[in-house]
């Protein structure tokens, strides 16, 4: 453990941005971070930086979170509750579980980033979040150097939310995540094209593991492999909008996509917002907006973390000019 100075983040976010951390360190165990935290400077908890958006040098410590281990805390006649530590790959532990025939997590395969992480944005992919598999976590508050336990309750789950991107935002680190899984499944095939895709496949007998085969293919086919291309996945959120405005939107657009939220509110597809207002496929230096995807905002090789930011700029004005919504961006900028 050594604080490194003035380090290059390229290679530390999935977006490629060449941006400078002034002090750098992991850690691997909490008494490691408690030595780390200083009051000198901003501190930033680091995952597996696929959430987020390099738009400046960072004039403080970047603490990377490698806290490891996976351990089986006890079970019931339902459900076997697991721990996994904050540093521990995202896609690693679902395919632990999957193995162990441990259930839930099939549908959240090949999430890039972290455990650690997977609370702060409520992840969530093809109907399920991850709050409906969250038990508690434990977390370290950054300066009162106390330890917290938050139930899921305490969390304030949201969509793609949560108290860890609003009251508390940048005061605790993530230590480790506990879930309660299922020993037998509750499949959930209805969202997306997994049910097309579990035909193609030729599955006759559902399980979480064709469940997660499915979800991988469906990942691999329609989203950017941040290897090859620099991105964050989705940079917006779906926005909810008045079930009116949805209404007169959809007399205007007979085929905007629209899904109901408990409180009646509708989810709009902001994906097919951005297409209509011509963005897909388009490109500009480096930075562009992707050819399948139009969610995805991509860096080709050296786009600038401002110009990233500056095309989100662009593509929300234009959606809030065509459709009077105004999208908020899901990724988030440092
Ligand atoms: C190709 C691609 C596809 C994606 N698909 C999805 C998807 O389907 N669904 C989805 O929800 N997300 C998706 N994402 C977004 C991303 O993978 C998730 O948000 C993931 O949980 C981020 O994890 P990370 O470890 O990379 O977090 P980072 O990007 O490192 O951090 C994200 C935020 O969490 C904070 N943070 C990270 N770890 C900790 C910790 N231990 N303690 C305290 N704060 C912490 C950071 O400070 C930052 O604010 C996708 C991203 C990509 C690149």
């Amino acid at each position: 453990m050594m604080i490194q100075e003035n380090i290059s983040l390229r290679n530390y976010n999935t977006f490629r941005i060449e941006t400078i951390a002034r002090h750098f360190s992991t850690f691997s165990d909490p008494e490691e971070l408690l030595e780390l935290i200083s009051d000198k400077f901003p501190m930033l908890i680091l995952g597996g930086g696929s959430n987020m958006l390099f738009t400046r040098n960072f004039d403080g410590l970047i603490l990377k979170n490698e806290i490891k281990g996976i351990d089986e805390l006890h079970e019931d006649e339902e459900y076997v509750y697991v721990r996994a530590g904050a540093g521990e790959n995202w896609h690693a532990f679902v395919q632990y579980c999957i193995h162990r025939n441990w259930a839930g997590l099939e549908n959240l395969s090949l999430i890039p980033g972290n455990v650690g992480a997977s609370p702060m944005q409520n992840i969530g992919a093809y109907g399920v979040e991850v709050e409906s598999l969250f038990w508690d976590l434990e977390a370290l508050h950054l300066r009162e150097k106390k330890l917290y336990t938050f139930t899921k309750t305490d969390c304030q789950f949201g969509y793609r939310d949560s108290v860890f991107k609003n009251k508390f935002k940048n005061e605790f680190a993530i230590l480790n995540v506990s879930f309660r899984l299922r020993k037998k499944p509750v499949f959930h095939t209805s969202y997306g094209a997994i049910q097309q895709e579990l035909e193609r496949m030729g599955v006759k007998e559902l399980s979480i593991q064709a469940i997660s085969e499915a979800v991988i293919h469906i990942r691999r086919s329609k989203l950017p492999d941040p290897e090859e291309i620099g991105n964050a996945g989705s940079f917006f959120k779906n926005p909810s909008v008045p079930k009116v405005l949805y209404e007169a939107l959809k007399i205007k657009y007979p085929d905007l996509v629209g899904y109901i939220n408990a409180d009646g509110t509708i989810k709009l597809a902001a994906g097919w917002m951005i297409e209509k207002c011509g963005w897909k496929g388009y490109r500009s230096g480096d930075t562009g907006c992707h050819a399948k995807q139009a969610l995805v905002l991509v860096n080709y090789g050296n786009a600038k973390g401002e110009e990233i930011l500056e095309l989100s700029e662009k593509i929300i004005k234009s959606v809030k000019e065509k459709f009077g919504v105004e999208l908020e961006r899901e990724v988030n900028i440092i």
